[in-house]
């Protein structure tokens, strides 16, 4: 029997492509179909009635119709706009940051029910966190975890004893901490054991202790640096989102909010 014609799907969308000049090709994240591509038509023109369901960070209901190549959005129901991303610049790239990560760790149509759980769990943390860190490095860590790149915190990766309550070394290869004894040629990077202790809370996703975490500017830097390394070491090239994050938070910093900056969604 033929698949129906049409079919209905929530997502979360990630990314907006040009197809020609008011078409754009999106792609979404859903529960079943996992990663997917469909085309929304006109949604470009200031007339849509859907584009406002349709924006980058929106989760939405859709209704589908098969096409020959790529299929078509024919109807979509916003059920969450996570507004508060798009009221302050540095929420907003947080979050295209995010839909990269999801993007580009992701492939099409390999259902992925907890994956999407965890994205809109992240979107809806940092619509109301006072700092961006946490969301993000807790999602890293999840998303990991979810796609078997757990990273090993609690023995050697090369002794595989089980390590010591002092700072050790970060191997992206390995996907873990080597003791100093174990630590081969090149190096790794070192890891203190404040960061130790929160990679392994995030890791745990114990959220009420999270919850009354507070990170010191330098300890927050220390897990970004570490999570970007290892994620970057995974992708074998750069996230094109975080020279956006950085920019802003650079902005930010010296108190003003960067002239012309306009996410990259397009
Ligand atoms: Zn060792």
């Amino acid at each position: 029997m033929a698949p129906p014609r049409v079919y209905k799907v929530d997502a979360v969308v990630l990314k907006h492509t040009r197809l020609g000049e008011t078409d754009r090709v999106l792609t979404l994240f859903t529960p079943h179909l996992g990663k997917m591509r469909a085309v929304a038509k006109g949604v470009a023109k200031p007339t849509s009635r859907m584009a406002g369901h349709l924006q980058p960070l929106t989760q939405t209901s859709l209704l589908v119709a098969r096409g020959r190549t790529l299929d078509v959005i024919t109807q979509a129901q916003t059920l969450d706009s996570f507004r508060l991303l798009r009221e302050e610049l540095w929420r907003t790239s947080a979050g295209l940051y995010l839909a990269e990560l999801v993007d580009r760790f992701t492939e099409e149509h390999s259902e992925s029910r907890p994956l999407y759980d965890l994205v809109a769990r992240a979107l809806r943390w940092l619509c109301v966190a006072p700092a961006a860190d946490l969301p993000l490095r807790s999602f890293e860590i999840q998303m990991l975890e979810h796609l078997g790149y757990r990273p090993e915190l609690y023995h050697c990766l090369g002794c595989m004893e089980e390590l010591e309550p002092r700072a050790h070394r970060f191997s992206p290869q390995d996907g873990g901490l080597r003791c100093a004894r174990c630590i081969g040629a090149e190096g790794g990077r070192p890891v203190s054991l404040n960061a130790q202790k929160v990679l392994r809370l995030l890791q745990r996703d114990d959220r009420s202790t999270i919850a009354r975490l507070r990170l010191d500017p330098s300890l927050a830097a220390e897990l970004e640096r570490l999570l970007r390394q290892y994620l970057t070491y995974l992708l074998e090239r750069d996230l094109k989102s975080t020279a956006f994050l950085d920019l802003v938070r650079r902005q930010e910093a010296a108190g003003g909010t960067p002239a012309g900056a306009t996410p990259a969604t397009g």
